[in-house]
């Protein structure tokens, strides 16, 4: 297992981000989540050691932007790159969450097809109106590994006609 946080930051996008644990640790540390900034480990995934190896080793799962998301729009400019790294290291498996699923369509590289092999995303839904919103956007999406999380859950929800 390994983590990779492109960038850091994010705004709050629906109900359940009242329960944000990025916003709660930052703010006990005075970081302003809502500047979203790429970070030093920006190409974690393709970093070598000074042997030629790449730095996370093969076989990994690696987990994607858990202190963003992955499909913000300020990282517009910076998520091609990534897509590339992932491209890269079709060795490795990535999995990222988001709120942003509406947004999906427009942030897949030209030649996702119908998805990448080694990447996974997860559709957060906390509540049953995001349920019904996402979710039928998410059913029709090209995308290989599909997982929905239920997250931070704040009412009971039904999500097995979808
Ligand atoms: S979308 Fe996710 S990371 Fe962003 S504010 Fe909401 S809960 Fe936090």
């Amino acid at each position: 297992m390994a983590m990779w946080s492109p960038w850091r930051g994010c705004r709050r996008y629906s109900e359940g981000c009242k329960y944000c644990y990025i916003h709660k640790g930052d703010s006990k540390r005075g970081v302003d989540t809502s500047a979203i900034v790429r970070t030093d480990n920006f190409d974690a995934p393709v970093q070598r050691k000074k042997s030629g190896e790449y730095k996370i080793k093969s076989g990994q799962t690696v987990f994607l932007c858990f202190q963003a998301d992955f499909l913000i729009e300020e990282a517009d400019e910076w998520r091609a790159e990534c897509w590339a790294m992932m491209q890269e290291r079709s060795d490795l498996n990535f999995l990222f969450l988001t709120k942003r699923i509406d947004r999906f369509a427009a942030c897949i590289p030209a030649d996702w097809g119908d998805g990448y092999d080694n990447v996974t995303v997860g559709c957060t839904v906390e509540n049953q109106h995001r349920v019904d919103e996402r979710l039928s956007i998410f059913a029709d999406l090209p995308i290989k590994h599909k997982d929905i999380i239920c997250q931070p859950l704040i009412e009971a929800v039904d999500i097995e006609w979808h």
